[in-house]
């Protein structure tokens, strides 16, 4: 992927300046971004289903219109009584890059759709500044987006491990639909639960695992680089790492 002037500029609207490494910086002209050494490519977990209680059943046969529903009428967990309403996901239904989040947040709760709040814009210009999108486009470029659990925690908590459970089948039928190329999964408790680990983010990032059979790719949570600015040359280096794993994929 050569980067265009456009992306550049997406770079600086994200915030990423000085620390771009030399051969990959979008400063330095249009260049590839690096390939993944071989030895970062690595699977750390394949994470297998856990099964949940008393969910609708057939979840893994469903196909978008029923798993909607499923997800829309779900009281498997307590978290289906303090929601507005449930938070599906959004975008290409084949989209190559899936977007993995951790759980709606107010905002999200109010309007339905995923990152639509402050994290939200950010994830916005990350995902731009790699040319990128969550508006209409074709399936090379807009991403699906869908969080671990679909309605959201009381005062934005963690999920529990039990409400993980109930709602992990919904997207793992998402990832089988869509099939994506890449999983991007972002923050420490979206990547920790998807790859059953408790590691910190510092030491998952940087290379390929797997999530149901699908790269993926760790990196911060765009709430997380509001807070810590200057970790957004990490999140940078992680959006290469996901290109060139995409790319080389398709090689
Ligand atoms: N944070 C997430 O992880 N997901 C959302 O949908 C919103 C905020």
């Amino acid at each position: 992927m050569a980067w265009t002037e456009r992306q550049r500029a997406m770079l600086e609207e994200m915030g990423v300046r000085l620390w771009l490494p030399p051969e990959t910086s979008p400063l330095r002209g249009p260049v590839a971004p690096p390939q993944p050494p071989a030895e970062r490519v690595e699977v750390v977990a394949v994470a297998a289903p856990r099964m949940g209680g008393d969910r609708p059943t057939g979840v893994e046969a469903m196909d978008w219109a029923a798993l909607r529903e499923a997800v829309v009428n779900c009281t498997a967990c307590k978290l289906c009584q303090g929601r507005r309403q449930t938070v599906f996901g959004v975008g290409h239904l084949r989209a190559h890059w899936m977007v993995v989040g951790e759980a709606p947040g107010e905002q999200e709760d109010r309007q339905g759709e995923p990152f639509v709040g402050k994290s939200g814009q950010l994830l916005d210009n990350m995902l731009r500044a790699i040319g990128l999108t969550r508006a209409e486009a074709d399936e090379a470029r807009q991403v699906y987006i869908a969080n671990t659990v679909k309605c959201r925690p009381p005062g934005n908590r963690n999920p529990e491990p039990e409400e993980l459970a109930q709602c992990e089948p919904f997207l793992i039928r998402q990832v089988e639909l869509v099939k994506p190329r890449i999983i991007l999964a972002m923050g420490r408790f979206a990547v920790q639960s998807l790859l059953r680990s408790n590691e910190p983010i510092g030491r998952l990032r940087g290379r390929v695992h797997r999530y149901q059979g699908v790269p993926l790719i760790v990196t911060y949570h765009p709430a997380y680089l509001l807070r810590n600015l200057p970790d957004k040359a990490k999140a940078w280096e992680d959006l290469c790492l996901a290109a060139a794993t995409v790319e080389g994929a398709a090689a």
